[in-house]
């Protein structure tokens, strides 16, 4: 344990298609304290990163010189040798935001920014539900789908940072069209983007344990399309075990059986059998969890 005097923080950041939650955090990975907000409709990258300043100053507080490093979770194509986010689907303006390049503007310590689900998928190989798992694939299921693909004690990004951009994997051939352009993708069918407008997927969640045949019925076609996406990815890279978070998870009792039908009719039998679903343990913190793991631990992942 650190002494008082000689106490570190880092700063975590997890910014979503509809919140951004801001966070410090000591180097064991506990939360201090934290401030969240709605992400509004300008989402240009100027009014972003000037919002997101004050709010690292303000939960900094008075331990800013204190600060081991800032971590940013951002969900979108982030390309680590170049300091660079690509593409954000939910945040249509952005193209080649230079990310790191505008936070050492603001902010002198070291600055890490990665995938909001290789962040969480991070977290969770902290401290969360996948600690003693080597290998496995983590998914965000919120206003989308994230993917972080952690094999053999590494996250691997891809060689651009373009890896685990499952939410966008093809399930519908011309079907619903999505944020990033085209047609038919996962995350149009199993997260937040599924369900129908003007619902929410907590009311749909309380409908189900009410017993409305609607909900059940909506949770039980997505349950069907999670597993499906699921056997595609397991079928790919042979992984069996998946870490599930994400506001939509909250339908988890609703969807669960019926993803585990299709993934026993989807993937390859032997392998079927062995695919393991589990739900985070870190509740809505696994991606700020893991950008201080990133801050404080960069070299060892
Ligand atoms: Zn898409």
């Amino acid at each position: 344990m650190l002494g008082r005097e000689t106490m570190r923080y880092a700063i975590g950041i997890d910014a979503g298609g509809t919140h951004l939650r801001v966070a410090r955090l000591d180097p064991e990975g506990n939360i201090l304290n934290k401030e969240m907000l709605v992400v509004g409709t300008e989402r240009t990258a100027d009014i972003f990163f000037k919002t997101l300043s004050e709010k690292i100053r303000l939960v900094a507080g008075a331990h800013r010189k204190d600060l081991a490093g800032i971590g940013l979770g951002l969900p979108g194509i982030c390309n680590q040798k170049e300091g660079v986010i690509h593409e954000l689907p939910h945040y249509p303006h952005w193209h080649d935001v230079p990310v790191i390049q505008i936070m050492k503007e603001g902010f002198s310590c070291n600055v890490v920014f990665d995938n909001d689900a290789n962040m969480a998928a991070l977290g969770e190989h902290w401290k969360g539900i996948a600690k003693n798992l080597p290998t496995f694939i983590m998914l965000t299921l919120g206003t989308g789908i994230g993917g972080g693909l952690v094999l053999d004690g590494k996250l691997w990004r891809g060689e651009e940072g373009f890896a685990g951009e499952v939410g966008h994997m093809v399930i519908e051939a011309d079907g619903k069209e999505c944020v990033c352009g085209n047609k038919g993708c996962w995350e149009c069918y199993a997260s937040a983007g599924a369900v129908p407008v003007g619902k929410t997927a907590e009311g749909f969640s309380k409908a189900a344990d009410e017993g409305d045949s609607e909900a059940k019925k909506f949770w039980e076609k997505f349950g069907h399309y999670l597993g499906l996406g699921i056997s595609n990815l397991a079928n790919i890279t042979g992984v069996e075990h998946f870490v599930l978070a994400g506001g939509v998870s909250l339908g988890w009792p609703h969807f669960i059986e019926s993803a585990k039908k299709t993934i026993l009719k989807g993937a390859y039998p032997r392998l079927a059998k062995k695919i393991v679903l589990q739900k985070t343990s870190l509740k809505g913190e696994a991606a700020l969890i893991g950008c201080a793991f990133a801050v404080f631990q960069t070299s060892k992942i």
